[in-house]
């Protein structure tokens, strides 16, 4: 009952890039750079291992930003010249690969990560990629023209992807959706279609990733927009109750998300954000049971998934170390008051 897992990301250690920074540059090149990725990933299965995580993940290790590093591998888009463009409804400005001409996958991008990880743990194993209107949104295209056709061809390449990684024994696959909470109203249309195409024959657990991003200071401002409630999960649920994805990720640490929307996944796996990833601040074991039992109000114990609201990356490994233990703990408490 309540077994704990992370959204996907852990800080990389000093010796891999520079911590404390998104699209951090490696330190290493070549050879070098893939035995110290693989290194980095033994360290992050093994400080989510002695946590007491349940549900583990390469911690994002294998690469530099969690679109980048599938995208990097893609056919169709030039990486040389990056454009500066707004990306989440012009949130904040990023340098973004261009499409340029038909994309395509040369072959298996991440099978080889996901084999590596899967060999080295034999707990079970989350992969994540981005998920299609995130990549959209992440990325200047000069060639489709319009996003649902550009989602709908990087939909088909992630299908591809997920098989490799299913054969690889990978047990969740998450595809990260951020953008699922900026663009609400083109999620019903394009949005859950080209994320269902992605999962196309898919039978290990799929799940999605929503939500307010990392603590980088154009979210946090972003955020004091939003009101005294955030509601764009309420329109999003509905579309995600009716569709085949199995685990839904949400925000509920530190976030004004009103906790009734819970109620709206009726039926699915609910990844519970109970460690707020924008604020260094550790939260105490008491504080995430606090989070896991009001939640259980709306959501059956038995489908509820104790996770971090966000990666972790641009943390400290000393924070994310408190908070993986902190997120450990706090599920225990609550399994012992069950149990009890
Ligand atoms: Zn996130």
């Amino acid at each position: 009952m309540l077994p704990t897992t992370i959204a996907g990301s852990l800080p990389k250690p000093a010796w891999l890039a520079e911590p404390i920074a998104l699209w951090a540059p490696w330190r290493f090149e070549g050879e070098a750079l893939e035995q110290a990725k693989r290194d980095a990933v033994l360290v992050a299965l093994k400080v989510q291992e002695a946590a007491g995580i349940d549900i583990v993940s390469d911690g994002e290790q294998f690469r530099q930003h969690f679109v980048h590093g599938f995208l990097e591998h893609i056919e169709g888009l030039d990486f040389v010249n990056k454009k500066r463009i707004g990306i989440r409804a012009d949130r904040y400005q990023a340098d973004c690969p261009v499409v340029v001409g038909p994309i395509a996958r040369r072959g298996p991008i991440h099978a080889e990560e996901a084999r590596f990880t899967r060999a080295n743990t034999t707990r079970k194993l989350k992969f994540t990629l981005p998920g299609p209107m995130t990549i959209v949104d992440t990325i200047a295209d000069e060639h489709y023209g319009e996003r649902p056709k550009l989602a709908m061809e990087f939909a088909r390449l992630l299908n591809e992807e997920a098989h490799d990684l299913q054969a690889a024994g990978v047990d969740v696959i998450q595809l990260d959706e951020p953008a699922f909470n900026v663009y609400m109203d083109e999620v019903s249309g394009w949005g859950i279609e080209a994320l269902e195409r992605a999962f196309e024959g898919i039978t290990v657990k799929k799940a999605i990733h929503i939500c307010y991003g990392y603590g980088i200071k154009a979210n946090n401002d972003w955020k004091g927009t939003l009101g005294e409630e955030w509601r764009q999960y309420e329109q999003t649920f509905p579309v995600l109750a009716g569709s085949s994805i199995d685990q839904v990720s949400l925000e509920c640490a530190g976030s004004r998300v009103p906790l009734p929307v819970l109620e709206l996944l009726a039926g699915k796996e609910l990844l519970l954000g109970v460690i707020d990833v924008a604020t260094d601040k550790i939260e105490t074991p008491g504080e995430v049971a606090a989070t896991i039992r009001a939640a259980m109000k709306y959501a059956p114990v038995e489908k509820i998934i104790p996770c971090t609201n966000c990666g972790m990356v641009p943390l400290s490994r000393e924070v994310s170390l408190g908070k993986l233990r902190a997120l450990s703990d706090g599920a225990a408490i609550v399994r012992g008051e069950m149990a009890g």
